[in-house]
């Protein structure tokens, strides 16, 4: 009875030591706010539980003679079951939810964000800019002849200059740059807090890095290098009203000019009235 009593407690004690796992887990995905808080305050409980398994266990160690003794260590351990149980499919369940929400919002074969997410993303940030007198620009990117890509080296090794392609241009922009795949082979980039300068100076300095390096390709047969160059168009937002599908439309219309102009190169569109012009740098 007495081995029986004292294993209950003390395996109630592991299992609730071993339910701050799950616990901590959560914690650390969680980002700042009550719900965080709230995780810690329960692993303090967790832990506060844990002391009181252990003292339990130390004041009636070896008083169990009764099966009545074995009430209170049985209760014990299946309270410890339950707060093992419940943390661990919390853990569980908030890791699928992520991972759904992740794969929602993800191109899955560029591994950067999808067009989905950019329509939710772009009214947001333009919004968000308006309201706090921010700047706000994109850059559209379009591969130049890619379909040689395609015919030269097939479709599967199309498929993979594209993931390296955006794995490269993801080093290259800024952390809290969203990245989107457009279209087909367009990648539209969303730079927030950035006027319009700025931006052209990162939209060269991406063609550049582009241009300048090429690709490694895995394929069956070995290591393939292939040498890619981008059109850009690029557009700022601007202070007269103007919406987030104005500002793609203006982006879209200086990509066209900069394949016109002879591709490898990017174009400004300076703003959306009448008078404005579109502004070719680079290469070209
Ligand atoms: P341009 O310089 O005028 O842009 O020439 P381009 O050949 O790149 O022409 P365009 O941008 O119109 O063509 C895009 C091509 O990209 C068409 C299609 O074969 C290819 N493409 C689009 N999506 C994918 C994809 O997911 N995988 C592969 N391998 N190819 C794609
Ligand atoms: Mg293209
Ligand atoms: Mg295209």
């Amino acid at each position: 009875m007495e081995i029986f009593v004292n294993s209950m407690v003390l395996a109630g004690a592991g299992l609730l030591l071993m339910a701050l796992f799950p616990v901590w887990h959560l914690f650390r995905d969680l980002s700042r706010g009550i719900c965080r808080i709230a995780w810690f305050f329960l692993s303090g409980l967790i832990a506060f539980f844990f002391l009181g398994y252990i003292f339990y266990a130390y004041l009636f160690w070896g008083r169990a003679h009764h099966w009545s003794d074995a009430v209170v260590p049985f209760i014990f351990f299946f309270g410890a079951i339950f707060v093992f149980t419940v943390c661990s499919l919390s853990a569980v369940t908030a890791d699928g939810v992520c991972r759904l929400e992740r794969e929602n919002v993800t191109d899955p074969l560029m591994g950067i964000y999808n067009r989905r997410y950019m329509e939710r993303c772009l009214p947001l940030e333009t919004a968000n800019a308006r309201s706090n007198g921010l700047q706000l620009s994109i850059m559209l990117i379009d591969i130049d002849h890619f379909k040689r890509v395609n015919d030269t080296h097939g479709h599967s090794v199309g498929d993979q200059v594209l993931r390296v392609l955006a794995r490269q241009i993801k080093h290259c922009v800024r952390d809290f740059d969203l990245v989107f795949r457009y279209g087909g082979e367009e990648i539209l980039i969303l730079l927030p807090n950035t006027g319009g300068d700025e931006a052209l100076i990162a939209a060269e300095r991406l063609r550049g890095k582009v241009a300048e390096r090429q690709l490694k390709i895995t394929t069956e047969d070995g290591l393939l290098d292939v040498a890619l160059t981008i059109s850009l168009g690029v557009s700022c937002l601007a202070p007269e009203a103007e919406d987030w599908t104005q500002l793609v439309t203006r982006a879209d219309a200086a990509l066209y000019r900069a394949k016109k102009a002879g591709r490898n190169c990017t174009v400004f569109s300076t703003g959306p009235d009448k008078s404005a012009e579109l502004r070719l740098v680079g290469a070209g």
